[in-house]
C-alpha cells in the first residue's frame, strides 16, 4: 500500500516547479493534522495563540469528537521549517483530524516537530499569544471572540453575522458548515456572538490598534452568512457596510478594508465602496455550471450563476478589476457523487473559470476545501479531493495568471515561498516573491 509519504514525495518529484512547501501545505489543509495533548494551547490563558473558529469549523470532526482539543484549543496556525524537505517558513492554518497521518508532537529532544507516518518532517513554530488577546472588552468579551486575527496576525477577521440565511439542505452550500459551527459552539457553552454589535467591534479594534505596536495587522475582512432578507432591519450591503463606515470614521486608512459578501447589484456594490471598503470578494465558489447549481442551491435560486458572474464583472467597474477577488473552494469540483472523476477534467473546468475572470483583469483566489463532517459533501468525501488536483491547481493558477500578465492580488501580504502568510491555501506560497 502506498503511504502518504510516498504520495507526497511522488508529487514533489513530478511537479518540481511547485514549491515543496506548497505540496505539504495543501496536503495538511485538505486532510488535517492531529495534535499530541502536549502541543495544544492553554486557550486564552497561555503563551500560544489559540484557534478562534473565525467562521467555519475547518475541522475534520465535530467538537465533541476532538478529545482534548475540544477543551484545550489547538493553535490558530503553525509555521513549518527545515526537516528532510528543507522547508522554507510556511504558515499553515490548523484543521484538526485525529486520524491524520500528520501529527504535531515533541521529539526525543523535546522539540516540537511535525511527523508524517511517524517520521519527523519539519520543525514546528507556534503563534505567540498577541498582546491584544490578553485584554478584554468592558463587557468581558475577549478580543479573540470579537476580532480574531489570522494569517500570522496580518488579517483581522470580522465575522459580523455568524449564521447564514441560506438555511437547511435546500439552500445551504453543500460544503459549508457555518450554521452547524454556530450550533456546536453554542452547545459547548462557548461565547459565540451571532450578530456582533458595531460598538464591540470598534472596542476590540481599539485594543488591537493600541497593542499591535509592530503593525502586523494590515487588513480587516468583514463577512458572515448571506443575508437574503434583513438583519437588524438592514439588507446585506448596509449591514456589512455599517461596520466599514464606523471603522473608517474611527481609524481612517489604518487597515485595508475588505468584504466577503454575495455578488450584489451594482447600486449595493457602490454602497460598499462608499462605506470605505477597498476589496470586494463576491465568491463564485465553483466554476462548473452543473456543480454550482447542485452545490449552491440557495445562490442559484436567489441570484443564479450567470447573474452572479455578471455582477462580478460589474463590480470591477466600481472597485477596479484588481480589487475584485472572488474566491472558489478548491477541491469540491472532485467531490462524489456529482463532481469530476478525473483530475484532468477538474483542472480544465477550473482553469476555464480562471481564464474567464483573469482575461478581464479580475484575479480569483481559492481556499483549500476542508471536508467538514456535518456537510453533505464532507460526509460523502471524508478524504477531500486528491492531492494531485491541489498541486496541479497551483500550477494552473500561476500559468493562467502569467498568461494574462497579472500578479499576486492586493490584501494578502507578501507572496512567495518562505514569505507568504495566507494560511488557508498555498496560492500565495507559489507565486513569485513580493514584500507586500
Ligand atoms: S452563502 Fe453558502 S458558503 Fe456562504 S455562508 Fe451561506 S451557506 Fe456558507
Amino acid at each position: 500500500m502506498t503511504s502518504r509519504t510516498d504520495l507526497v514525495e511522488e508529487l514533489m518529484g513530478r511537479f518540481p516547479h511547485v514549491p515543496r512547501e506548497a505540496v505539504l501545505k495543501e496536503d495538511l489543509l485538505r486532510g488535517g493534522l492531529a495534535f499530541d495533548d502536549a502541543a495544544l494551547t492553554d486557550n486564552e490563558h497561555g503563551d500560544v495563540k489559540p484557534k478562534s473558529y473565525f467562521i467555519f469549523s475547518f475541522d475534520h470532526r465535530t467538537l465533541p469528537e476532538l478529545g482534548t482539543a475540544a477543551l484545550r484549543r489547538p493553535p490558530e496556525e503553525i509555521v513549518l521549517t527545515g526537516g528532510p524537505y528543507e522547508l522554507r517558513r510556511t504558515v499553515v492554518s490548523v484543521r484538526i483530524n485525529p486520524s491524520s497521518p500528520y501529527r504535531v508532537g515533541t521529539d526525543s529532544d523535546g522539540r516540537l516537530r511535525l511527523f508524517l507516518d511517524g517520521r519527523p518532517i519539519a520543525d514546528v513554530g507556534l503563534p505567540p499569544m498577541p498582546a491584544y488577546y490578553r485584554h478584554t472588552l468592558a463587557n468581558g468579551k475577549s478580543v479573540m471572540e470579537v476580532a480574531p486575527t489570522i494569517q500570522w496576525g496580518y488579517l483581522i477577521y470580522l465575522t459580523a453575522f455568524r449564521v447564514c440565511q441560506y438555511f437547511g439542505a435546500k439552500e445551504e452550500c453543500q460544503y459549508c458548515d457555518i450554521n452547524h459551527n454556530w450550533r456546536q459552539h453554542k452547545q459547548a457553552g462557548r461565547p459565540y456572538t451571532g450578530v456582533k454589535p458595531v460598538d464591540e467591534v470598534l472596542e476590540a479594534l481599539e485594543i488591537i490598534n493600541r497593542h499591535d505596536v509592530d503593525r502586523a495587522s494590515q487588513a480587516y475582512t468583514l463577512t458572515g452568512g448571506s443575508i437574503t432578507s434583513q438583519v437588524n432591519g438592514l439588507a446585506e450591503a448596509d449591514f456589512y457596510g455599517q461596520y466599514a463606515q464606523a471603522i473608517e470614521e474611527r481609524f481612517p486608512g489604518r487597515w485595508i478594508g475588505k468584504v466577503v459578501a454575495q455578488a450584489l447589484p451594482r447600486a449595493d456594490v457602490q454602497r460598499f465602496h462608499d462605506y470605505g471598503i477597498r476589496i470586494y470578494h463576491p465568491n463564485y465558489e465553483v466554476w462548473d455550471k452543473r456543480l454550482f447549481e447542485l452545490y449552491c442551491p440557495g445562490k442559484e435560486r436567489y441570484v443564479g450563476r450567470e447573474e452572479w458572474h455578471r455582477r462580478i464583472l460589474d463590480s470591477a467597474e466600481i472597485f477596479g478589476p484588481r480589487n475584485v477577488i472572488p474566491n472558489f473552494v478548491a477541491g469540491v469540483e472532485m467531490a462524489a457523487p456529482h463532481g469530476f472523476t478525473s483530475v484532468d477534467e477538474a483542472i480544465a473546468s477550473t482553469t476555464e473559470g480562471l481564464d474567464y475572470f483573469m482575461s478581464r483583469g479580475i484575479t480569483p483566489r481559492f481556499t483549500t476545501w476542508c471536508p467538514e463532517p456535518t456537510t453533505p459533501l464532507g460526509r460523502t468525501n471524508p478524504q477531500g479531493a486528491p492531492l494531485e488536483y491541489h498541486v496541479r491547481l497551483l500550477e494552473a493558477y500561476r500559468a493562467t495568471m502569467d498568461a494574462h500578465g497579472l500578479s499576486s492580488p492586493p490584501g494578502y501580504g507578501p507572496a512567495g515561498p518562505g514569505r507568504a502568510v495566507f494560511s488557508v491555501s498555498s496560492f500565495m506560497d507559489t507565486l513569485p516573491s513580493t514584500d507586500s
